[in-house]
């Protein structure tokens, strides 16, 4: 079930939904965990240094890119980091091994990703209903446009934003703007479907006064506050069932 904590936002259909990917269409710590696992073994092996070595050099990297390129989309890339944690290993830039690591990662990562029950029927319902749908995600065009086709979902959205394109991560209006600016919904209720109580919900209605779902599943916990959404649910069919009430009503 979907529960709603404002109801009279959910009188009617959305003019457009906005999708969150990470984490919302399917869960990001398996597919992480994986990777990352992956790419400490080839590093590990490769330089025959010990795990904890690669794990301190990883974490030195990641903080320092993170640093500097804060609330951008490449603040997230893993070529950056690999290239970081080579050169703090005293090794150079070594660019072929960072794209190797990188290419490591991202190939472990897809092969343990799968996405979340229903969200591809959701997605049909939402096509034959003639709602238009975006994607808003953070992260590089590249690895986010890899993973949509990689789920079998390229053809399954209307629009995709990014943060590369947008130059700023999500909460920062310039996705959600962007979005919708593609979009041109022909009204002005606009859903916002994330995990992230901060990214995704408390961004969605402030920055576009989108009313907000959140997906629910292990390791992540409803929003409060600010960033308290107008629903959440843990089952994508369950949003099925409440956009087939809604669009009875019509
Ligand atoms: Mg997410």
């Amino acid at each position: 079930m979907v529960k709603l904590y404002n109801a009279d936002r959910f009188d009617r259909l959305p003019d457009a939904i906005l999708f969150d990917t990470d984490n919302t269409l399917y869960p990001y710590d398996p597919a992480h965990t994986a990777a990352q696992s992956a790419v400490r073994d080839k590093v590990v092996k490769t330089f025959s240094i010990k795990p904890e070595e690669f794990d301190a050099a990883f974490k030195g990297a990641r903080q320092q890119i993170k640093a500097r390129l804060q609330h951008t989309a490449s603040s997230h890339s893993r070529l950056l980091y690999m290239q970081r944690m080579l050169e703090i290993m005293g090794l150079g830039s070594q660019v072929l091994l960072a794209l190797d690591f990188e290419q490591t990662y991202w190939r472990t990562f897809l092969s343990n990703a799968i996405l979340f029950n229903q969200v591809k029927d959701l997605l049909d319902d939402i096509r034959l209903l003639g709602i238009p749908t975006a994607i808003v995600t953070d992260l590089t065009a590249q690895i986010q446009f890899r993973k949509v086709v990689y789920f079998g979902l390229d053809h399954h959205f209307d629009y995709i934003v990014t943060s590369e394109e947008a130059g700023f991560d999500k909460p920062h209006e310039a996705p959600f703007l962007i979005a919708l600016e593609k979009m041109r919904p022909a009204g002005d209720l606009i859903w916002m479907i994330g995990d992230n109580p901060v990214n995704d919900i408390q961004g969605g209605r402030e920055k576009i006064k989108a009313v907000t779902l959140q997906k629910l599943h292990e390791g992540v916990s409803l929003g409060e506050g600010p960033c308290a959404p107008d629903a959440s649910f843990v089952d994508f069919g369950a949003l099925r069932q409440l956009l087939g009430k809604l669009a009875e009503r019509k």
